[in-house]
């Protein structure tokens, strides 16, 4: 499907995008998209029920907003956010809203170029807007690392924050640095909240984030007014509020032991769990397995690669090599291994079951008080320098059943 889309010159949302060609019935579709992204992470909410709008709620808010001021900017960055957004498997309603949101600065979609280009941002940066920020931000060698018209990304951002509403970093680079700053971190690449202290920051993490999930994120902010609540890590609890692993189609072969031992084996054709295999899923908070990917045509665990844990902090220095194992196994104690629990559960499932269940919410809140930059005791992680559990040396049937 091919709109047309024009500036947002004048009216509301509802009259451009009927002007762009989505019919009322696209456009409800879209919003019943948002309604469900807005409630994966509901029950994790305090006040779930009135942040669970119906579709029709969101068509009629979004519909009434008046054109926003929207600031884009791409610090030191590879574009794969926005390109997670614009080329999400066709051209979608969210394409459209995006397209005009963003119309007044953004580096990659917009046609002005060099000092007309600068202009626009500094008329933009004048004004009440809200402020998205793909990229990260290095801090070495003053910020020479990435400039744009001979200012420093640290500069372009400070300048950019001062008069924003509401300030959203968008992708892993923006909320801690990505791989920019694992280690050993040469350009001293940071996150916009390390630069950004004196206003709120909405983190929409994941290496790229869902395009859904940041258009949801600013859908939230226009529906709502304000801010959405958010985890201790700085992301929209509606949608971040759930681990992988909790939605995970492969979970009933985590729970039965059956684990892919290597990527072409038996398990690995039947769709078994990808712990084994080094996935991060019971780790990571991210809506993947609901929202899913390109028009909710797949996602990774379902092609059959484990999660890496994109959407958690310092996930590249922490969860690397990313085909080993996780230290441990969630609820089963730090000495547990998938050998371990296979043989475990195999005789106990419901029981062992029961236990996962309740100790997997008792995790949850546990997580919530989790402090920035903590290793994830709870989940297995080991702190920085902490001896590892040994590998298992006892040899245990694979479960076949
Ligand atoms: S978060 Fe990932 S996809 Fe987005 S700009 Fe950074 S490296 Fe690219
Ligand atoms: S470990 Fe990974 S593949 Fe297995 S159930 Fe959890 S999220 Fe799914």
């Amino acid at each position: 499907m091919t709109y047309n889309v024009e500036p947002w010159t004048q009216g509301t949302l509802a009259e451009n995008i009927a002007k762009a060609g989505v019919s009322r019935r696209d456009f409800m579709k879209f919003c019943s998209g948002l309604a469900a992204i807005f409630a994966v992470g509901t029950p994790a909410m305090a006040n779930a029920a009135s942040l669970k709008p119906s579709a029709e709620q969101i068509a009629k808010a979004l519909g009434e907003v008046k054109k926003p001021l929207v600031v884009w900017l791409q610090l030191q960055e590879c574009t794969g956010c926005m390109e997670s957004v614009l080329r999400s498997g066709g051209t979608t309603v969210e394409e459209v809203v995006l397209n005009l949101l963003s119309v007044n600065y953004n580096e990659l979609v917009m046609a002005a170029a060099g000092e007309a280009a600068e202009k626009t941002l500094e008329d933009a940066n004048n004004q009440d807007h809200i402020l998205v920020v793909n990229g990260s931000v290095p801090l070495k060698d003053d910020g020479i690392y990435c400039t744009i018209g001979g200012k420093s990304a640290k500069q372009i951002l400070e300048d950019s924050a001062k008069n924003a509403s509401m300030i959203l970093a968008v992708g892993a680079c923006a909320v801690f640095g990505s791989v920019q700053a694992a280690k050993p971190n040469p350009t001293g690449a940071v996150g916009v909240d390390e630069i950004i202290k004196d206003k709120p920051v909405i983190n929409v993490s994941g290496c790229p984030p869902i395009g859904e999930v940041i258009t949801a994120t600013l859908a939230y902010i226009l529906t709502h007014g304000k801010a959405p609540e958010v985890d201790a890590e700085g992301r929209p609890l509606f949608a971040y509020g759930q681990r992988i692993h909790d939605s995970c189609p492969r979970r009933p072969h985590y729970d039965a032991g059956q684990y892919v031992r290597t990527f072409d084996d038996a398990g690995a054709r039947e769709g078994w769990c990808l712990y084994d295999v080094g996935c991060k899923g019971p780790s990571t908070f991210s809506p993947c397995p609901i929202v899913q990917w390109n028009l909710k045509s797949g996602w990774p665990i379902g092609a059959g690669h484990p999660c890496i844990g994109c959407t958690e902090r310092d996930f590249y220095d922490r969860f690397t090599p990313f085909y080993q194992t996780l230290p441990s196994a969630p609820g089963f104690g730090v000495e547990s291994t998938t050998e371990k629990i296979g043989l475990g559960l195999t005789g106990v499932v419901a029981a062992g079951v029961a236990v996962h269940a309740g100790i997997t919410a008792a995790q949850k809140a546990a997580d919530r008080r989790a402090t920035k930059n903590s290793p994830m005791a709870a989940f297995g992680d080991t702190a920085p320098g902490a001896k590892k559990p040994e590998p298992a040396t006892e040899t245990t049937e694979k479960s076949e059943a």
